[in-house]
């Protein structure tokens, strides 16, 4: 972008948003789109996507228009831009004639930036013509995975978007999605942008989220006992089905929590009205189906919890991604059991698909059970799914220890071995009968029966060699071919392993009994170092001191009382990460106070009386 572009992105971050610097990818992609392309941006959830397209909304002159699924979710979003000083508006079936009216006369006098509407809403010419006279120039499309049918969210009406732009007379298309499989993204791509657009692809690590899946023991006690490290909190628990979801609001309900359950079954109204209390009030622990979630911009989300194994690891990614978008630590905990495992594996089977699409969906469940499974760090497994590389991150499960690892080189050999004897065109269940020794009409017509690997594996069990294959695809040394996905090849560790140069250790739950464990024995799955509450802690990592802890629970309540005036959720008005800085800044004058992470021109003109009066009683205290 030119560097008067540039300049002014700053400022304007500073100015309107607060924020001190572009997060990572941010500039480059704001760059893009003022130079005139058609952009894909792939971000993971919280990374700062929409200030991808509200920089650009009003650096430029014109009006740029947002598309989003969900129109329930535009009100908050608009809310919060509008507390920022930003014109912003949303066109959908929510507004009442009067409202529509309103904005229609602002966006004719060119008085609006941004405007949300629902795809709907942009089929009618009418609207068609409005944005045509209101200037309209950008085109940002959100979640815009819902385009294609090999995502989880498909909608059709998505299709329709590029001639409907040009109804509008826009120029120009941001897409920003945080789904990031390859297919996806190529049919981002072609349904949506030009020839000449320009990807951006952004890590998927987010640091700040610490990972955890465990086997599912009977009864709800895990999910209790990771509920009550965060009291006061707001979060999420995934469950199955409807009917889990209801049991499990019950028992947390219980439990004494305030927990309301989210799912297609329930009413329409009950259904939105416990979304809202979960988007306005702290602490309330949302207990749904996957119907939940999507659009969700709650920043303080501090836990996602799985009772059941998620469908795949892009679902997974993209659910308790919706845990921590302030960037503070949030916990997740994904709970799986060999039967969630049986039943994925026959609703594909049973799936209404054609054989490619099942074929994916069986590679696919296999990735997401070697996650589950995996022998090494968990972020490592996870990003490898993504195709990026990453050291042990030292915040999850595995890295603090929670499972027992056992030296695996001996099986790890055999296994692979097997696979290369068979030029890895076999399935670890025929693997397997090879390791045991068993034959059958496959295996002699194929000639497996008189190699030398026939047999060499009658000591562990099918159960055990199903695993053995799991984590040796999970500790990244075996994976399918790139250029012949149907075909398993060794990776380079995997080779040095072959050869002996290089020991794997896996993990022992399938094998116990069959080998010595090492190091105190612990239950499996339980952690050895617990995360704190991410609320206490400042975002460099630093504990507030016990005056500072007084200090940030008396802005709170000030935060909730202007909230329920104003009838909006508390972080429009300020994140917790900004009454975090700000408690540990204690500013006294207004000029301070501006300093403060996520304080704009307008929240300071508007909130720095409120907030500093406070902050003064509380140093007088
Ligand atoms: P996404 O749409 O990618 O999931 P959002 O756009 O909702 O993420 O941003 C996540 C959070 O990060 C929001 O609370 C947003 O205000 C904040 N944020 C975005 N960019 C920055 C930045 N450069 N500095 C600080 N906070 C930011
Ligand atoms: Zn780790």
């Amino acid at each position: 972008m030119p560097p008067s572009h540039a300049g002014n992105a700053v400022r304007l971050l500073r100015e309107v948003f607060g924020y001190e610097a572009f997060r990572p990818g941010q500039a480059e992609i704001i760059d893009a789109v003022m130079a005139g392309d058609d952009v894909l941006a792939v971000m993971p959830t919280g990374a700062g996507k929409s200030l991808c397209f509200q920089i650009p909304a009003l650096l430029a002159p014109g009006l740029t228009v947002v598309i989003s699924p969900l129109i329930a979710l535009m009100r908050d979003q608009v809310s919060q831009l509008r507390a920022n000083g930003v014109a912003a508006a949303a066109l959908n079936s929510l507004n009442s004639p009067a409202e529509d009216k309103q904005i229609s006369t602002a966006l004719r006098a060119r008085a609006v930036k941004l405007v949300y509407v629902a795809p709907e809403r942009l089929v009618r010419p009418d609207t068609q013509n409005l944005l045509r006279e209101a200037g309209a120039w950008l085109m940002a499309i959100d979640e815009a995975h819902c385009v294609s049918q090999w995502g989880h969210d498909f909608r059709p009406e998505y299709r329709s978007l590029p001639d409907l732009r040009a109804a509008c007379g826009i120029r120009q298309t941001l897409a920003v999605t945080a789904t990031a499989d390859a297919p996806t993204r190529n049919d981002i791509a072609r349904l949506l942008l030009s020839d000449g657009h320009r990807s951006f692809l952004h890590s998927f690590d987010r640091p700040n989220l610490r990972l955890a899946m465990a086997q599912r023991r009977a009864g709800n006690a895990q999910l209790l006992a990771r509920l009550a490290r965060h009291k006061g909190q707001s979060g999420i628990v995934y469950a199955a089905s409807r009917r889990g979801v209801d049991d499990l609001a019950a028992d947390i309900g219980a439990a004494g929590y305030q927990a309301l359950p989210y799912h297609a079954g329930m009413d329409k109204d009950l259904r939105s009205a416990h979304q809202d209390s979960f988007l306005r009030e702290d602490g309330v622990v949302m207990v749904a189906t996957v119907a939940f979630g999507m659009g969700i911009d709650k920043p303080d989300v501090r836990f996602v919890l799985h009772a059941n194994l998620p469908s795949s690891i892009e679902a997974y990614y993209q659910e308790i991604g919706r845990a921590g978008r302030d960037g503070l630590p949030a916990d997740t905990l994904t709970l799986y059991s060999p039967g969630d495992m049986q039943l994925r594996r026959r609703q594909i089977a049973e799936a209404d698909s054609d054989e490619a699409r099942k074929r994916i969906d069986h590679r696919k469940l296999d990735a997401l059970i070697a996650l589950c499974e995996t022998p090494r760090c968990r972020r490592q497994t996870l990003l490898a799914a993504f195709g990026e590389s990453a050291e042990p991150c030292g915040n999850c499960d595995v890295c603090a220890g929670a499972f027992t690892l056992v030296d695996g080189s001996l099986m790890a050999r055999k296994a692979m071995s097997a696979i290369v004897r068979t030029q890895g065109r076999f399935s670890p269940p025929h693997l397997t009968k090879l390791l045991k020794g068993q034959t059958s009409e496959a295996m002699t017509r194929h000639g497996h029966d008189l190699l030398p690997t026939f047999g060499v594996g009658r000591d562990l069990s099918e159960e055990e060699w199903r695993s053995v294959f799991t984590q040796i695809q999970a500790a990244g040394l075996v994976r399918h071919d790139a250029d012949d996905r149907d075909r398993l090849v060794l990776s380079e560790p995997g080779w040095a392993v072959l050869r002996g140069e290089m020991n794997v250790q896996i993990r022992s739950t399938a094998l116990q009994g069959k080998l010595r464990r090492r190091g105190p024995s612990m239950e499996e799955g339980d952690e050895a170092s617990p995360v704190q509450a991410a609320v206490d802690i400042a975002s460099d990592g630093q504990r507030l001191s016990v005056r500072q802890t007084a200090l940030l629970n008396a802005l709170k309540s000030r935060r909730a009382e202007l909230a329920r005036a104003q009838r909006v959720p508390a972080f429009v008005i300020f994140h917790d990460r900004t009454l975090i800085d700000m408690a540990v800044r204690s500013p006294r004058s207004k000029a301070e106070f501006a300093q403060v992470h996520g304080v704009g021109a307008a929240k300071c003109a508007q909130y720095a009386a409120d907030f500093l009066a406070v902050i003064k009683q509380a140093l007088a205290s």
